[in-house]
């Protein structure tokens, strides 16, 4: 069964990016079939998995404006998982659906052809709230929402599942909270604790067991064009996001049962 998973938080700078792509890299280690999905007119997602964005023939906006299809589209990244690039020609998307049927469902629809093509799809949201974001939401079964352990991070976090409740009430029922991920997490900083256990508390069964350090390798490997596990397999951001990987195929490949069990509802 195919599990798609978009990355979102409307939060800037929180590790979305740097999530998606290590998670994406470490489950084709795993031998999973991966799709990664880049819906930021930054194209960072595209960039980081070592495809370039400004040699794109065709992005995910010619899938979700031109109609053309997830085939034509999509690329060979080098550490062995699909891309659908993005770069600033998405900028201006949200306008040019405004004249599209069903724009909300752009991406659902199209990715209903490939789907038993792929173990996981994951798909990067930008940081803001708009219609790439929400296209990424209705097309995704559940949400992984990194969160960086600091004071701000809890503000945002209660208009995001706000956000999640409304597109599972008016145009997704079926959308799940994924997890929470702590990133960038310092354990000598106290104020990670605190945020980390705060969210322990009020989200049980829903934080991901798996910590991502702050690792300055992880910082690093975007600018070279590679996901972690190719720039420096023995680090720590490197470890972690291998585990996370392990954790995720636990959750969603495990017998029916157990998840049922371990998932509650947020
Ligand atoms: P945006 O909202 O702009 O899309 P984002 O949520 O996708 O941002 P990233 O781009 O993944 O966030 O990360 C923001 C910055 O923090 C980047 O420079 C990235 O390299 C760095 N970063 C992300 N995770 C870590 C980490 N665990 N340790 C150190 N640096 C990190
Ligand atoms: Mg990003």
């Amino acid at each position: 069964m195919t599990r798609i998973i978009a990355v979102a938080n409307q939060k800037g700078g929180v590790g979305k990016t740097t999530t998606s792509v290590n998670l994406a890299a470490s489950l084709a280690h795993q031998k999973k079939r991966v799709l990664l999905i880049d819906l930021d007119p930054q194209g960072n997602a595209t960039m980081g998995a070592g495809v370039d964005k400004n040699q794109q023939e065709h992005t995910i906006f010619d899938l979700l404006v031109e109609d053309l299809s997830i085939v034509q589209v999509r690329v060979r990244a080098p550490s062995g998982f699909d891309v659908i690039g993005a770069n600033s020609d998405l900028t201006g998307t949200d306008v040019h659906l405004l004249q599209v049927k069903k724009r909300e469902y752009r991406l659902r629809d199209a990715l209903k052809n490939v789907m038993d093509e792929y173990d996981y799809i994951l798909i990067d949201c930008p940081p803001a709230l708009n219609l790439l974001t929400l296209n990424g939401l209705v097309a995704a079964q559940s949400v992984l929402i990194p969160m960086q352990c600091e004071y701000y991070a809890l503000e945002g976090l209660a208009s995001l599942l706000d956000t999640i409740q409304r597109i599972r009430s008016a145009l997704n029922p079926k959308l799940e909270i994924d997890g929470l991920l702590r990133t960038m997490f310092d354990p000598r900083n106290s104020l990670s604790n605190d945020v980390s256990r705060h969210l322990l508390q009020h989200f049980p069964g829903k934080v991901y067991r798996t910590l991502i350090p702050r690792n300055v390798r992880l910082a690093e490997a975007p600018s070279h064009g590679q996901p972690i596990l190719l720039y420096d397999k023995h680090s720590r951001g490197s470890v972690a996001y291998l585990a996370l990987a392990g954790e995720l195929m636990r959750r969603h490949e495990a017998p029916k049962q157990t998840v049922k069990k371990t998932e509650k509802a947020v």
